[in-house]
């Protein structure tokens, strides 16, 4: 199942996608008794999904819209806190970083021993379509970073690799945006990659049970129709089961909960010399099968 966060008649609502139809279920009108937040969705779990899969298919005409009626938002939105995100987590991606002059946290080495984590501020998460602000960063070098990211379904602290997939709830399409200067001259990352809408998620949750491999995932970034990365998430340094069983460790993973995984090579860093965003290019990325985000940046 594709779930979406969406507006229509200045309301915020859940919706079911058909990518092949072009089309939504509103569940608040397919299935009303439905919690009307993404989150508190996740958390009834499969109880959650199977109510609104009978409603998908039991709902007439007047639960279904047309999805260039409505606004799409990052899925899980409001989000719940700031996204959990991993850096350096593909090989070449972290050569190249540690190659550019950026990272002021890497040391005499390119692969960490222990996975990077760092969070995005709540207000970076923007939507799917929603432009990039690179105006907010005023060193002139923001950079783009397509990401797989995990939704957390059934939380808990101490989970292991093992039972890991027992708390993954779906997947979405990500962009790690980044303000580089910022990344570097701060040290810590909070602010470089935290700025407004440095988030762009969506356009849906697809389900881990729909989902199938997500090593087998294909992630893509184009700016401007110019294909920069092109990686299988098979390529992770650290993989999933390992990232959750690092952060639930000592904290509390809650449904609803994002991780971004890490970006591949192919950001605008690795060029020589780097090559930042600048206004009026459009950044898009598709992660097959889940679908594609593209934001214009201003
Ligand atoms: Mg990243």
């Amino acid at each position: 199942m594709r779930l979406a966060t969406f507006s229509h008649d200045g309301q915020l609502r859940l919706g079911v996608i058909d990518p092949a139809a072009g089309t939504l279920t509103d569940l608040s009108v397919a299935a009303p008794d439905l919690p009307g937040d993404m989150n508190a969705f996740i958390a009834l779990g499969a109880d959650g999904l199977a109510a609104a899969q009978k409603a998908v298919d039991s709902a007439g005409d007047e639960a279904r819209l047309a999805l260039d009626a409505v606004t799409l938002h990052a899925p899980n939105w409001p989000p719940l806190r700031d996204p959990f995100a991993v850096g350096r987590n593909y090989h070449e991606h972290a050569q190249e970083f540690h190659d550019s002059g950026f990272d002021a946290t890497s040391g005499a080495t390119a692969v960490p021993d222990h996975p990077i984590i760092f969070t995005k501020a709540t207000t970076s998460v923007s939507g799917p379509f929603d432009p990039i602000p690179a105006h907010l960063d005023q060193t002139n070098t923001t950079d783009y970073e397509g990401e797989l990211a995990v939704i957390i379904g059934p939380g808990g602290r101490g989970i292991s690799k093992d039972n890991a997939f027992d708390h993954v709830y779906g997947y979405t399409v990500s962009n790690d945006v980044t303000a580089r200067t910022l990344q570097h001259q701060h040290k810590q990352w909070t602010i470089g990659k935290g700025l407004d809408g440095y988030c762009p998620m969506g356009p849906a949750i697809l389900t881990a049970d729909e989902a199938g491999d997500a090593r087998e995932m294909r992630l893509r970034t184009w700016v401007n129709g110019e294909e920069r990365q092109d990686a299988k998430v098979a390529d992770l340094i650290f993989d999933i089961p390992t990232l959750i069983e690092t952060l639930s460790e000592g904290i509390t993973l809650l449904p609803g909960d994002v991780i971004l995984t890490g970006t591949p090579v192919g950001v605008g860093i690795g060029f020589e010399p780097p090559v930042f965003l600048k206004s009026g290019d459009v950044v898009k990325v598709t992660i097959d099968p889940i679908g594609t985000i593209e934001n214009k940046v201003e």
